[in-house]
């Protein structure tokens, strides 16, 4: 029979940037994936923001996430002979004194990522209502779309894919690992985000999603090629614009609603002041913790099933560091950072 050390389920960001660690580290693996077109990754903005949150501070772990953000996607394109990821600024139309005074005085504590705009007035053209715009520096866009469908086709080249959705009744737990379609898996990996396999397996994870939707524009009046954070956020994506998105928490429906769709539009309306059409609306689910942390660590019973999953709202910047924290914990015994650890949710 066939050995292979890992197989992966799932080929959103977490199994992109997991089975590229694999196969740098010369390990062997496969991904099984059924349509990453559908996955919450395809879907997201692909955004890093290193600043987060009404209070305005530092994203978590962002200094060291943005690094191994960098030198992973950067090693990705490199390999493939592509670029997915692009330095760049945030607008953020700020809405009035406090949220502007917040901002200053925020900006001295943090220098590397927060900067003020002099000529606010520019975009004046295209906003309602603003006090003063303000910019988060040294952002990232990973071209996520891109990314998946180009590391899909380097998967299918080498023969690396499975394209299918894996049932229960397929896997088989031996002594030595997994087996699957005649294949021994070493290890099995679960990174198959919202409402996947391993919702079953590891059912002491709690979750609390959040369903985001989105709409794509297109206008001839706009020109402004920057992000835009207002009360709704702007990003431009080729020839169209993304815009939203929406957090609906715990919804039992994974499709686009119709409310949400309104409310979309309605920030979006109050903050904007040009025509556009609109070409497309789609909605995703984050998974994500309970606690805001990744779910990152070994099965209690089964030794070969393994998980990365709960990336939340953040799996741009999550994946590429956690993707190789599990695998220094797996092949070098380097101990897991206790706070993503699955193991917290068993006490
Ligand atoms: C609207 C929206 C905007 C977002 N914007 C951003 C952003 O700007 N920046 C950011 O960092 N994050 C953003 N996010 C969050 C980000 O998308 C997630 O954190 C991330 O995509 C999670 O990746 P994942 O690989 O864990 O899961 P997923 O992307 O959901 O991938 C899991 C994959 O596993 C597959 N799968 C599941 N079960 C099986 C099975 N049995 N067999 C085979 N395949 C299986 C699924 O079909 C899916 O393709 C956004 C999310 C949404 C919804």
């Amino acid at each position: 029979m066939e050995k292979i050390d890992y197989l992966i389920i799932g080929q959103g960001i977490a199994g992109t940037t997991l089975s590229y660690n694999i196969l740098q580290r010369g390990k062997t693996c496969h991904v099984a994936s059924d349509d990453n077109s559908i996955s919450s990754s395809y879907i997201s903005a692909g955004v890093i923001n290193p600043v987060t949150g009404r209070r305005i501070v530092k994203s978590w772990m962002i200094d060291e996430l943005m690094t191994t953000a960098r030198l992973t996607y950067g090693g990705i394109g490199e390999l493939l002979g592509e670029n997915f990821i692009t330095s760049r600024e945030i607008t953020k139309l700020l809405s009035d004194v406090e949220e502007e005074n917040l901002w200053l005085s925020k900006m001295d504590d943090l220098p590397e990522y927060l900067g003020y705009e002099n000529d606010s007035e520019r975009y004046r053209k295209h906003f309602n209502d603003y006090r003063s715009v303000g910019k988060i520096k040294n952002a990232m866009v990973v071209n996520i779309k891109q990314l998946l469908k180009s590391w899909e086709k380097f998967l299918t080249n080498k023969q690396l894919l499975i394209k299918a959705r894996i049932s229960p009744e397929e896997m088989f737990v031996e002594n030595e690992g997994v087996r699957y379609r005649d294949v021994n898996y070493s290890k099995l990996i679960f990174a198959d985000g919202h409402n996947g396999l391993s919702t079953r397996f590891f059912d002491f994870l709690p979750y609390k999603n959040a369903k985001g939707e989105v709409l794509h524009i297109r206008s001839k009046e706009y020109s402004l090629n920057e992000m835009i954070k207002g009360t709704s956020g702007i990003i431009p994506e080729g020839d169209t614009f993304w815009i939203g998105s929406s957090y609906e928490w715990d919804s039992k429906s994974e499709l686009p609603s119709k409310a949400n769709y309104n409310r979309i539009l309605k920030r979006f309306d109050q903050m904007s002041k040009f025509e556009y059409e609109i070409i497309s609306h789609s909605a995703g689910m984050r998974a994500c913790s309970v606690d805001r942390r990744p779910y990152i660590g070994r099965h209690p019973e089964i030794d070969a099933f393994w998980i990365m999953n709960g990336l939340g709202t953040k799996g741009m910047s999550l994946a590429p560091y956690f993707s190789l924290h599990l695998l220094n914990h797996i092949e070098e015994n380097k101990p897991l950072i206790k706070t993503v650890d699955i193991k917290r949710m068993l006490t």
